[in-house]
């Protein structure tokens, strides 16, 4: 090769070798500067991380710092907590799930006398078993055993009953266990020791008191007993002397005598029972007993005080409640006439009124039976009212000192209606009158409800005549119960002008203008001789009176039912009822009422009872769809709830089945409530009118009277509801 090629060869590589070098310079470079790049990347993340590594290090400075004052202070609650376990004198332990103790105050602890077993970490069984072998707790008669597993079954109680424990000392630690979350327990036991002590004290004290008041009733009875036997002497020597030939000095004396001594009997009366009461020597003796016929008697006793005031007594004793109970009726009547007593007594005009009402249970065969005795009297204080019941407390004023009598009465009754299971209140108005009322449990002499007598044969229409208006209606009332038509009027005038078909005259005695004897008679002077019946409160009296000839009965007035439906029998066959011409034949409004409520039933009979119409009742709904068919009535009450078939679903199907048969029935339907929108889907049922309970006796007529056909007689007289109204 020549020179010049080799020189060309070594020029080309030497070229090719600068380049390469001016190529790897270059990326040299690039690469130096990524790395420079990056480089700086680095250093600002070295400075980041740095910043937050220095963050951390605040946190946790604070952190710590914080955690360490909480530590303190859950040392320093602890250690206060501690400190006010110990220092309470009571007993105090925690135990864990595993019935081991965790711990406890020094309290708890002082029981056992250090034994050194008694510790945190000893089981609760180990601490019963100390207790008994070391004597500590006195088992009374239980053996240590048993004492130990009583103890342990009520500590593995999920909440063991509180329990007193007693100790070696006669101290008494009352044990109270309280299981919390985890199983832990709490155990305090609690020295009652004072208590306890005390509570044996008063009990003692109680007693020896209770004693001693007995002996001093007990004294009081004896004493009251033995002065009443020659006090009864006295008095009896004294009636016996007054019958004796005296001069009228002497009657004098001899009346005081008489009359001091028998003030003296019910006063020693009165403190016997009162003693008695007090030294629980007081015993019931129950028997069967007509509840009625005892207020009847009382108002006997009391009937010539009465009189003499000019005072009306009477009784409204509840139609439906029966009359003989089981009872003791010595102690009921000794209520009776002390309430009925005060009454007469606190009162100068106006009357007196027992009312007795109740609501008899045949099944459990008792009744709660209340009897109010209203005054319209001199009335109490209200300060007063509570003192009256406390033993010899009177009212104590100008009005009331005129009365004599003892002051235990109330007291004695109300004790009596106590032994009774009953209770006694009164409500008063001062001037205006009292309301003394008492109610009592009683049981059930006969178990049925009093049957109604039959209506006496003839007796069709009293004619009742009495001034005081409560005295008609209760009579009125009564005769009307056992069917009968009554007609009132409050004077004789008044009744010489009603006797037209009147087959029985029941009048009062006293009235103004004419009496009742006088009113015989002039009955008698118009040729009517229809039967009369005075009812007095002074029979004897009116027996000897000339007009009394004219009377089938003098009765003795207020009269208890059944005496006066016994005396209406009599009368029936002495009616020589003038042959009237038969009444023509015509049919009866028919009246179907859907009910299933046998009192509800009830309610309604008696208020149609004086509407002549030919009644059927329905139980429930199926029924009523029924009796629509095959009694065909002019009307139906529907009560609208009833079992089986309710009032809205019968009445669907009535004039479901009127749609094949033609007509339509008019559907009355009684509902329970006033009803809050409800009215439209009744009416929609297809009722026509709707009348709400309680039931009106002025609508229930209403709705007879509209609804009556034209070819039924109407069933009620058009003035009837306005005269009762009225009247
Ligand atoms: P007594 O009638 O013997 O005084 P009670 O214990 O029966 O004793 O009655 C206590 C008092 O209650 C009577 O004194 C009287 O002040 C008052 N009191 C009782 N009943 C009535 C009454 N019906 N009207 C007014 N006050 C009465």
């Amino acid at each position: 090769m020549s020179l010049a090629n080799k020189l060309a060869l070594e020029r080309r590589g030497r070229l090719a070798a600068e380049r390469l070098l001016e190529l790897k310079q270059a990326e040299l470079s690039a690469a130096n500067r990524k790395l420079g790049r990056h480089a700086a990347a680095l250093q600002g993340e070295i400075v980041e991380t740095r910043a937050e590594v220095a963050n951390v290090k605040t946190e946790n400075e604070r952190v710590k710092t914080e955690l360490g004052q909480a530590n303190q202070k859950v040392e320093i609650a602890e250690r206060r907590l501690w400190h006010s376990v110990q220092t309470i004198t009571d007993g105090f332990a925690f135990f864990n799930s595993d019935n081991r103790m965790i711990a406890a105050n020094s309290s708890y602890l002082a029981i056992f006398d250090k034994l050194e077993i008694i510790r945190p970490g000893v089981h609760y069984v180990t601490i019963l078993q100390v207790l008994t072998d070391e004597g500590i707790v006195n088992t009374g008669k239980l053996a240590a055993q048993d004492w130990r597993e009583m103890m342990t079954d009520r500590w593995m109680q999920p909440q063991p009953e509180p329990i007193t424990i007693r100790l070696w000392n006669g101290q008494y630690i009352k044990l109270v266990d309280r299981r919390g979350q985890g199983g832990d327990i709490v155990s305090l036991g609690l020295n009652i020791t004072e208590s306890v002590e005390y509570e044996k004290q008063l009990k003692t004290a109680r007693a020896e008191a209770e004693a001693a008041s007995r002996a001093k009733s007990a004294f009081l009875a004896n004493m009251s007993h033995e002065i009443r036997t020659p006090m009864n002497g006295v008095v009896g020597m004294a009636e016996l002397l007054g019958d004796t030939a005296l001069t009228e000095e002497q009657r004098l004396y001899v009346d005081t005598i008489k009359n001091s001594g028998e003030a003296l009997l019910v006063i020693i009366n009165d403190v016997l029972d009162y003693s008695k009461i007090e030294a629980k020597k007081l015993q019931l003796h129950p028997e069967p007993f007509d509840l009625e016929r005892c207020i009847h008697e009382v108002i006997m006793l009391l009937q010539p005080s009465a009189r003499d005031k000019g005072l009306t007594l009477l009784v409204d004793y509840d139609l439906f409640l029966p009359t003989v109970y089981v009872g003791d009726p010595g102690r009921v009547r000794q209520v009776l006439t002390n309430l009925m007593g005060n009454a007469v007594k606190f009162t100068s005009e106006g009357h007196v009124l027992v009312r007795v009402t109740g609501v008899p249970d045949i099944e459990s065969g008792q009744a709660t039976v209340n009897i109010a005795i209203e005054d319209t009297g001199i009335g109490i204080p209200e300060d007063k009212i509570q003192h009256i019941f406390g033993e010899f407390n009177q009212v104590e004023n100008e009005r009331n000192r005129q009365f004599d009598g003892t002051g235990l009465g109330l007291a004695i009754s109300q004790r009596l209606v106590e032994l009774m299971q009953g209770e006694m209140w009164v409500t008063s108005e001062d001037g205006v009158g009292s309301c003394f009322g008492f109610k009592i449990p009683l049981e059930l002499g006969n178990a049925e409800l009093p049957a109604h007598p039959p209506v006496p044969a003839g007796l069709r229409r009293v004619l009742v005549v009495d001034d005081v208006e409560a005295n008609r209606t209760i009579l009125r009332r009564q005769l009307e119960q056992i069917g009968m038509g009554v007609v009132t009027c409050a004077s004789g005038a008044e009744a010489l002008k009603k006797l037209d078909n009147i087959d029985l005259v029941l009048t009062d005695h006293n009235m103004p203008g004419m009496d009742g004897l006088e009113l015989a008679e002039a009955i008698r002077n118009e040729g009517c001789e229809t039967p009369i019946i005075l009812l007095s409160s002074n029979t004897s009296f009116a027996a000897n009176d000339p007009g009394a000839s004219h009377l089938h009965a003098i009765l003795q007035k207020p009269l208890p039912r059944a005496d006066l439906f016994k005396q209406l029998q009599s009368v029936g066959p002495l009616i020589t009822r003038k042959e009237e011409p038969e009444p023509p034949k015509v049919r009866k409004m028919r009246v179907l009422a859907a009910e299933d409520n046998k009192t509800n039933q009830l309610v309604f009979r008696k208020m149609v009872k004086d509407a002549d119409i030919d009644l059927k009742f329905a139980a429930n709904g199926i029924e009523a769809v029924e009796l629509f068919q095959s009694f065909v009535p002019d009307m139906i009450f529907m009560d609208i709830s009833m079992p089986k078939m309710d009032g809205k679903e019968a009445t669907m199907k009535i004039r479901e089945i009127e749609e094949g048969s033609g007509g339509h029935i008019p559907i009355v339907a009684l509902t329970a409530h006033a009803m809050d929108g409800d009215d439209q889907g009744i009416l929609a049922s297809g009722i026509d009118h709707y009348l709400t309970k309680p039931l009106r006796k002025p609508e229930i007529h209403g709705m007879l009277r509209d609804l009556c056909p034209p070819d039924a007689p109407p069933p009620l007289p058009d003035d009837d509801d306005a005269a009762l109204q009225a009247g």
